[in-house]
C-alpha cells in the first residue's frame, strides 16, 4: 500500500480516503479479477457515501496510473486487477464461459517462441497475456452431468 500511496502522490494526484479505500479492496480481495460493480458491492458495505461513479473514476486514473491493469474478457465488462508486473509476468486467464469465473494460470510459454520470433522477424517479446476460453470444473462437471 505504501508504494502505491507513493506512486499516486508522485503523480500529483491526491491520496483520497475514498480512493484509498477502493484500492485497499484490491489489495484485500482474493478475486483479483474485478469490475466496477464488483468494487462497489465491496467498498459500499463499509463506505456507503462512495458512489458508483467514483469508482469508475477512480478505476480509470488507477489504470492510467499503472496501478491496475485492465482486462477484457469478452463478456462486455472490464475488468481491473493490480498491476504487480512480477506477478503479472507470464500470468494469463483461464475465463469460463459457464459461470464466468476467471482462474490465473502461470507457465512461460515464452521461452519456447522468443529465440524463433526474434531470429524470424526481429521482434523481441517483453510480455504478452494469454486467454483461454473453456469451462471450469463446476461447469464441465454440470455439462456432463446433464
Ligand atoms: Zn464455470
Ligand atoms: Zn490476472
Amino acid at each position: 500500500m505504501n508504494t502505491l500511496k507513493k506512486k499516486i502522490r508522485e503523480h500529483k494526484y491526491k491520496f483520497t480516503n475514498q480512493r484509498q479505500i477502493i484500492l485497499q479492496a484490491f489489495l484485500d480481495s482474493r478475486e483479483n479479477h474485478m469490475s466496477a460493480e464488483d468494487v462497489y458491492e465491496i467498498v459500499r458495505v463499509d463506505n456507503p457515501d462512495i458512489g458508483l461513479a467514483t469508482v469508475y473514476r477512480s478505476l480509470e486514473l488507477f489504470t492510467q496510473l499503472e496501478l491496475l491493469k485492465k482486462l477484457d474478457f469478452g463478456d462486455g465488462r472490464s475488468r481491473y486487477e493490480l498491476n504487480d508486473r512480477n506477478i503479472n509476468h507470464s500470468h494469463h486467464h483461464l475465463i469460463c464461459l459457464g459461470c464466468g469465473k476467471v482462474t490465473e494460470f502461470s507457465y512461460d510459454f515464452l521461452n519456447d517462441i522468443r529465440d524463433k520470433i526474434k531470429k524470424e522477424s526481429g521482434f523481441d517479446i517483453v510480455d504478452y497475456q494469454l486467454k483461454f476460453y473453456g469451462y471450469c470444473k463446476d461447469c464441465a462437471k454440470k455439462n456432463h452431468d446433464l
